[in-house]
């Protein structure tokens, strides 16, 4: 069993410490501030020996260089290697990558950027999704076309239901309040909204999700196909 500890960054991110107590090993998923993730894996003891980058975006990369130079090996996506420059390891869709004696899946979810991978431990039942899919929403079409990035986010939400999706930042309550104005009738999206709600104003976080959970309440993941995807995704780029 892996423990996980999200070290939150910026203004919203969440920042992955991945740890197997079996082995000891440690893995900070796209460690964007090193200090934080550093100071949290030294409070447990841990020593970080791979980071594992979902994609180059600085709130994700920023901190390879530091945690690297503590003795860490650099994975992320071949299609992003050269905008990745602390890369050791270039990943590619069907490659496997380990945290002990557990096994990742690497994915290629292109859309958010174009070579944008996620980790998928099966045997956990978590992924590591980064900015393709959020808690009821999904990341900006910065690089990818809309056609990719339902084709990911409905590979994502074909996982076994119960599988934890971890995302990289805290984006649910703007999410669930789209999700509303797109969806009023869906009741299921209501109730989320107001437990979003209330979680937030009590300070708690609201990540992982569940497929099962983005499976009701994720407008994007329910769209019907890309044209109604991306005629949501433009509406919720433009949503107060
Ligand atoms: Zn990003
Ligand atoms: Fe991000």
């Amino acid at each position: 069993m892996l423990e996980i500890v999200a070290v939150p960054a910026f203004s919203d991110n969440y920042l992955w410490l991945v740890h197997d107590p079996a082995s000891g090993a440690t893995i900070a998923i796209d460690p964007g501030d090193p200090v934080p993730v550093l100071a949290a894996a030294e409070r447990r003891g841990w020593t970080i020996d791979q980071i594992w980058n979902t994609h180059w975006h600085p709130d994700h990369s920023s901190g390879n260089e530091a945690i690297k130079r503590a003795g860490a090996m650099v994975l992320g996506p071949a299609a992003e290697a050269s905008r990745i420059p602390t890369i050791d390891v270039a990943l590619k869709e069907g490659d496997r990558v380990r945290i002990g004696a557990q096994e990742a899946e690497v994915w290629e979810v292109p859309g958010h950027t174009s070579g944008h991978i996620a980790f998928v431990l099966r045997d956990e039942g978590i992924a590591f999704v980064g900015d393709t899919l959020f808690a009821m929403g999904c990341g900006r079409l910065f690089e990818g076309t809309p056609e990719q990035m339902f084709e990911s986010l409905q590979r994502i939400a074909a996982l076994p239901a119960d599988t934890r999706l971890y995302c990289a930042h805290e984006y649910t309550l703007a999410n669930a309040r789209f999700a509303a104005h797109a969806d009023p009738s869906n009741i299921a999206i209501a109730n989320r909204l107001a437990a979003v709600e209330r979680a937030r104003e009590a300070g708690q976080m609201t990540v992982p999700t569940t497929v099962a959970k983005e499976l009701e309440t994720n407008v994007f993941v329910r769209s019907g196909d890309a044209v109604e995807f991306a005629r949501l995704r433009q509406s919720k780029d433009t949503f107060g």
